[in-house]
């Protein structure tokens, strides 16, 4: 099934992904594909794609990552919120999916929360008025 969404440049950050139909809530949207890679290989990435100004590094489980940037799809450009509308499941720890936390219009930008953890520090531009400048 063709998935509903796009990507174009955001007002967030970069390209970002929006609705191309209206999406029910707890939808299933898009899968964030891409190579599963350990943790180790993971920090490393996640290092040299920080210093580009991205990060396409997603934490699958205890022991692998997943790295959208390669093999991955257009779920790697959606931008973090602080007030998403969106959030990430994983399923059997094998299967990240996007899922809308509410009714989404079409056009919309989806976002979800990065809930980054460790030492990484990205600065916030989601607008929000619950922004917290941090990513
Ligand atoms: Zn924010």
């Amino acid at each position: 099934m063709k998935k509903p969404v796009y990507s174009k440049k955001s007002k967030i950050e970069g390209r970002g992904v929006f609705s191309s139909r209206d999406i029910k809530k707890d939808e299933e949207i898009i899968r964030y594909e891409g190579e599963k890679i350990l943790k180790s290989e993971g920090d490393i990435r996640s290092e040299k794609q920080l210093k580009k100004g991205h990060l396409y590094i997603f934490g699958l489980n205890k022991k692998y990552d997943i790295d959208g940037n390669k093999n991955g799809n257009i779920a790697k450009y959606i931008n973090h919120s602080c007030s998403p509308n969106c959030e990430t499941v994983t399923y059997d720890n094998k299967e990240i999916w996007i899922v809308a936390l509410k009714k989404i219009k079409q056009n919309e930008e989806l976002t979800y929360n990065y809930k980054l953890t460790g030492d990484i520090s990205i600065a916030c531009k989601c607008g929000s008025s619950r922004c917290v400048k941090r990513i």
